[in-house]
């Protein structure tokens, strides 16, 4: 018998430590979801022999799996906090064939789970019930590049990393950054806007996408495929599919647009005696960095050394009460370099920095980034992940984790608090050694109710899925949830796409 993280260096045999925690967590299966949060299933129909025919009609057989172990790595999302039950995977390799898919099941009354690199947190990515899920890996192609306004055209199941590569060939950089980017798709990233580690300086997939070529749940493809900076003719319809979760269609096909390739980039790692401190450090890097800043991230001690410790990384500062990671995107080395270490050596003065380096060289910059990268993925390993995503305003931003600590005192291992602090989002990690109800609800709803005090969002990137629906008026005005409610019965008046996700 293997302790986990025995299983976790037996079965690690690639570099991506996302797909080593993939790798192992598929070895242990979480409770199914509707036993565990208790839902029940809506009125669909369920899958028959008859309806895989027709699937085969149109994907051959080789595009879909029925085997139960071929199907159960579909069913589990990354944390393990939520499992499905479905029995089917469908993996189309076109528009075309999404669009018959769909067609069929809004006809058959057929629930379907869109899903892309499955990497999402709040559960939207895999069933509840026997949703059919319908994974879009197979729609990799990149369709075209404009060298000169950067705009790249290319379906949803390219990989964010793979896109990322193709860019910088071409001296150009993908708008968003995040730890999952080796496994996560693009459809993914537009479907749950994600924001990830530049936001800050690149903003976010609103700004960044120019258009989207998405297919309702009647079959009917919508062609907003435009690759314009400007185009105000009417609704800005892509927007409804950016950051919808997969509930108004399937995103097909994506144009964004890629930022030029920055010639200089500058990465300080620091270490920091208080959260004001960080405060203040953020506040001078906006006036002394101004247009070169591309990423301002904050982790707590728990955060960093449970991620060393835990996936035998090495920290290259002493250990700290708060650490911070200030990336600059330039054009010119020297000048940045200078401008930041100038920026290191005034807040040392001013004790705001306690430690800390400034490097350019991209090996040390990869393993400084590898840690933030990770703190997630650490937190899986041999234990149980509670994990929130909030926005709050960032003078309010750390309150929550010791308010949080003081409630569940030694129920927990950890609670860790890291993220972008320059877009004010907090991820919260609570580190158990297994699901506990106790825990649980002594957790939820309070750690919402806190944020909602405060006037801040219950999710600030990671989506509402199929976690959080309940906890929606904690966000959204009632008014607001009600138009929410209607654009669903316009776009999918049976239901099929995503339930039990997002909408209360
Ligand atoms: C280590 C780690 C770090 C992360 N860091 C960040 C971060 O910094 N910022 C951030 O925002 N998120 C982060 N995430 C969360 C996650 O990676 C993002 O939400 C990502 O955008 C999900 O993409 P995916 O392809 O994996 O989508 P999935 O997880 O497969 O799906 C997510 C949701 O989108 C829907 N969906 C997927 N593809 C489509 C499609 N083509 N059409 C319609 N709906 C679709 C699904 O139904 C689901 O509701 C992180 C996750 C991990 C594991």
């Amino acid at each position: 018998m293997y302790t986990p993280v025995q299983l976790f260096s037996k079965y690690c045999i690639t570099n991506n430590i996302l797909e080593q925690i993939r790798c192992v967590s598929q070895l242990f299966f979480p409770q199914f979801s509707s036993d565990k949060y208790k839902v029940k299933r809506h009125d669909f129909s369920t899958v028959r022999t008859t309806d895989i025919d027709y699937f085969k009609s149109i994907l051959g057989k080789d595009r879909i799996l029925t085997d139960d172990q071929d199907v159960a790595p579909y069913n589990i999302d990354w944390i393990k906090n939520c499992r499905g039950n479905s029995q089917l995977v469908l993996k189309p390799s076109c528009t075309e064939e999404v669009s018959k898919i769909l067609s069929y099941c809004n006809e058959k009354r057929l629930a379907v789970c869109p899903q892309g690199g499955n990497t999402g947190v709040v559960g939207g990515s895999v069933p509840v019930f026997d949703e059919i899920i319908l994974n879009l890996s197979l729609m990799d192609k990149i369709t075209s590049f404009d060298d000169l306004s950067g705009a790249l055209v290319c379906e949803a199941g390219c990989i964010l990393e793979n896109l990322d590569k193709f860019a910088r060939e071409h001296n150009m950089i993908m708008p968003l950054d995040l730890g999952a980017k080796g496994t996560c798709h693009i459809g993914g990233n537009v479907s749950t806007n994600a924001g990830g580690l530049r936001l800050l300086r690149y903003g976010n997939l609103h700004g960044s996408v120019l258009g989207i070529e998405a297919v309702k749940a009647d079959g009917s493809v919508i062609n907003c495929l435009k690759s314009l900076r400007k185009d105000n003719t009417g609704y800005h319809l892509k927007h409804l599919f950016i950051g919808s979760e997969g509930t108004l269609g399937v995103v097909t096909k994506v144009a964004i647009h890629c930022p030029v390739m920055p010639k200089a980039v500058t990465l300080g790692y620091f270490g920091v005696e208080n959260f004001e401190n960080i405060l203040y450090l953020y506040s001078n890097a906006k006036s002394s960095l101004g247009e070169i800043l591309s990423a301002f991230e904050m982790a707590d001690c728990n955060s960093i050394s449970h991620t060393v410790n835990n996936l035998k990384l090495q920290n290259p500062l002493a250990e700290y009460p708060f650490y911070v990671i200030l990336e600059t995107h330039g054009s010119d080395e020297i000048h940045d370099q200078e401008k930041l270490t100038r920026y290191l050596s005034t807040q040392m003065k001013n004790g705001l920095i306690v430690d800390g380096i400034v490097t350019a060289e991209p090996s040390k910059m990869q393993s400084i980034w590898t840690i933030r990268e990770n703190i997630a993925a650490a937190g899986l390993v041999g234990t149980y992940l509670y994990a929130y995503d909030v926005s709050l305003p960032q003078k309010h931003y750390y309150e929550i984790i010791p308010k949080l600590r003081e409630r569940l005192n030694s129920k927990v291992k950890m609670v860790c608090g890291f993220g972008h602090i320059g877009d004010g989002n907090i991820h919260i990690n609570i580190i158990v050694p297994e699901f506990s109800e106790e825990v649980y609800s002594l957790i939820e709803p309070f750690i919402f109710e806190e944020v909602s005090k405060l006037n801040g969002s219950i999710s600030a990137e990671h989506g509402v899925g199929f976690r959080k629906p309940q906890y929606l008026h904690y966000s959204k005005d009632p008014s607001a949830l009600q138009l929410m409610r209607d654009i669903k019965q316009l776009m999918d008046p049976n239901g099929i796409l995503n339930p039990y996700k997002v909408l209360p």
